[in-house]
Formats: C-alpha cells, structure tokens, sequence
C-alpha cells in the first residue's frame, strides 16, 4: 500500500458515516410469542367485508402494475381530508394532506424538506423513539427538553427552549408514545405561537398516530389548523384503522407544506397496491373504528386494574399504558414473556409500556403479571 492510499483507507468496512458504525437497526424484538403487546398494534384484523374490498381494489389495481401509479394519489388524498374532517368543524382541502409508507415516512420526509445540517429538531422526553432517528438520518441537530414528573409538558421550558434553540421542526406526539398523555390545544397554540415567532418560523408537528383513542373530551389539533400555518398534524392507519402491515401514515398541514414536501419525495413513492388498500379501507371506517371504543374502555380498565395493583400508571388516551415503577424492568419483563407475553421495555428507566389487545389477551397478561408481582 502506498502511503497516500493508506492515508485515504477507511477505518473500517462498510465505509459508514462514522456516527452510524456499530448501530443496532431500529426496533423491538419480533417473537413468536402467543400474546403480542409490544408494538401498539390493533388486536383485530379488518372484518370479512373489508378483506374482500381490499381484495377486489388490489386485484384491480394488479392489472395496471405495468405503469407508476398516480405520483400525487390526487384520490387517496382527498378521501383522506373527507376523513379528516370528522375531527374538525374546519374545512379540509386535498391540498392540505400528503401520505407516505407509515407517518414514520411522513415525518421523515419533514425532516428531509424542513431540517439539515445546521438545522435543529426538537422533541420533549420521554418522546416517540424514532424522532432522533429521523434527526440523525438527515444531519439535523437533535435537542430534547424534558417533561413534568405526570409527563405533561413544562410549558415555560417549552417556549424557553424553542426561543434558545430556534428549532426547525418541533416534535410533540399526542397522545404520546411511551407515556398515552395527550396535549391539550392550549399547550399546542402556545409552540405554535412561540414557533412561528422564532428566526427560522420552525413548524410544530403534533405526531396524532393514537388520536383516534383519545378520551372523549380532548379535541384533535386538526382543530387548530386555520389559526396556525406551521401546525402539522401526523395522523396513520397502523393503530385505530388496524393496517400496520399496508404502511400508511399521513398528515393535514397548510398546502405550502405538502408542496415542501414534494420536492424531497422519491416519486411514485406510494405503490399503487397502497393507495388502493388505503382507499378501500377508508371505506370502511365507520366499522373499523368501531373497534376503537372498545379498546379504549379496555384501556381504561387496564390502567385501573394496573393502579389497583399499586402500581403506578400514566394517564393514558392511546391504545397503550405505561406503568411502573421497577426496580428491575428487564427482569419483570423476561417474566412476562417467559409466560408468553411480550410487553416493551420503553419509557424511562423503571417503567413498562403494554399495548391494548383483545379482552382475552389482557386477562392473559394480568394473570401473569399477577404471577410475576
Ligand atoms: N408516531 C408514533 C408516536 C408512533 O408510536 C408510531 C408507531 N409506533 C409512529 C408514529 C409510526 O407509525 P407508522 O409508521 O406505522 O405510521
């Protein structure tokens, strides 16, 4: 080897960005296990009838795979803000929503269109893991303030910290993963308001990923969309629409935003196999969501369960709950899968997130977790 290619060798192979050597890929174990509780999946399937739809729009759509499907789904765009629109008396235009492959895409692509180097992301922790992931893929600064000891926010730490750090893009999921707590529309004006102020006039995202499990009562963001141009509301069909697996997340925001965004997107990213389960399945919405209610009251019946335990538990308006405190989490939660439970071991240190299933798989976990205790 010479000693100018010596100078040029890389440290190591594959020729990493040097932050990104040694890094476990993103994500929760997947098991075989009988009772899954780890992901905030929905425990039931779409109904025979929407199987059957989403059969004939994929079939349909198989005959012309020959050709890029619509690059603007001009259709799955406006069926989406006709659903939107049940979470708020404003009018929602198609110009105002974008989708991608899963809201962990949408919000990807804002951090493509809105950070960078130079840049700053900021979120409140304990927050959805993956933001500093987004963060560190596209080089953007990666700031965390923290949150009260109930997990609301410190409103006053917010705005100090937005007006110090100027971020870019601000990140507040609600309700929040690990946590279940919801923002109320309050604390969501003040950082836009704090936001829109700064130097760079940073958008605030408020990730609605469990919003359809919000307790009755706690309005959606989408509510604030007219009074704030740089509010983005994230929203996905993996939770209350049961279709993890088509990958389908999207958001409502002003059209300049959706216009960002399609300048970073690689085109035709939405297959047309997507954009017609999506728009099969938003016609089945009112069933879909059906099942919502029932989760949430099994929601609340967990946490209740969980506190009379003695344990403590976030408040909770997603399909989740959070509870603790362990002196050892990992061995409680070796216990649980151990009796073929899988729960997360997320949150901060001490703490347990399990994911609303059906009545038959809680009653699975509570009798091993009352075995485990
Ligand atoms: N936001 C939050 C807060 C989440 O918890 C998740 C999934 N766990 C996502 C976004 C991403 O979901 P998806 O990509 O399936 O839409």
């Amino acid at each position: 080897m010479t000693s100018s290619e010596a100078a040029s060798a890389p440290t190591g192979w594959p020729p990493l960005r040097e932050e990104l050597r040694g890094l476990e890929p993103y994500g929760a174990p997947q098991l075989d296990v009988p009772v899954q509780l780890n992901v905030n999946e929905n425990p039931y399937g779409p109904s025979a009838e929407c199987v059957a739809d989403i059969a004939t729009a994929v079939a349909e759509a198989a005959g012309s795979l020959n050709r890029y499907p619509d690059r603007e789904f001009v259709e799955l765009r406006a069926a989406l803000a006709g659903y939107l629109a049940r979470d708020t008396p404003h009018d929602i235009d198609a110009a105002q929503v974008w989708a991608a492959n899963g809201s962990n895409e949408v919000m990807l692509q804002l951090l493509q269109a809105f950070g960078g180097p130079g840049r700053v992301a900021l979120s409140f922790a304990p927050t959805y893991s993956m933001y500093p992931e987004y963060a560190r893929d596209t080089m953007t600064e990666w700031v965390q303030g923290h949150r009260e000891g109930d997990f609301s926010l410190d409103l006053d730490h917010a705005r100090d910290l937005i007006k110090e750090r100027q971020p870019s893009v601000v990140l507040l999921p609600s309700p929040n993963n690990p946590t279940g707590t919801a923002l109320p529309p309050e604390a969501v004006t003040t950082l836009c308001e704090t936001a829109a102020e700064s130097e760079r006039g940073g958008i605030v995202v408020v990730d609605e990923a469990y919003g359809e499990f919000r307790r009755s009562g706690t309005p959606s963001a989408l509510e604030l969309l007219p009074q704030h141009r740089n509010l983005v509301v994230s929203r996905t069909m993996s939770k209350a629409f049961a279709l993890a697996g088509a990958r389908v997340g999207y958001l409502a925001a002003a059209p300049e935003i959706c216009d960002a965004i399609r300048v970073v997107r690689l085109p035709y990213h939405l297959s047309a196999v997507t954009q017609a389960v999506a728009l099969a399945a938003l016609r089945h919405a009112p069933e879909l969501l059906g099942r919502v209610d029932e989760l949430r009251a099994e929601r609340d019946a967990t946490v209740s369960w969980l506190r009379g335990q003695g344990l403590t538990v976030a408040d909770s308006d997603a399909n989740f709950a959070l509870f603790g405190t362990f002196a050892d989490r990992h061995a409680v939660w070796q216990r649980l899968l151990d009796r073929g439970v899988l729960i997360r071991e997320v949150g901060p240190d001490g703490w347990l997130r399990v994911s609303i299933g059906t009545a038959e798989e809680m009653a699975t976990f509570r009798q091993a977790l009352t075995e485990v205790l």
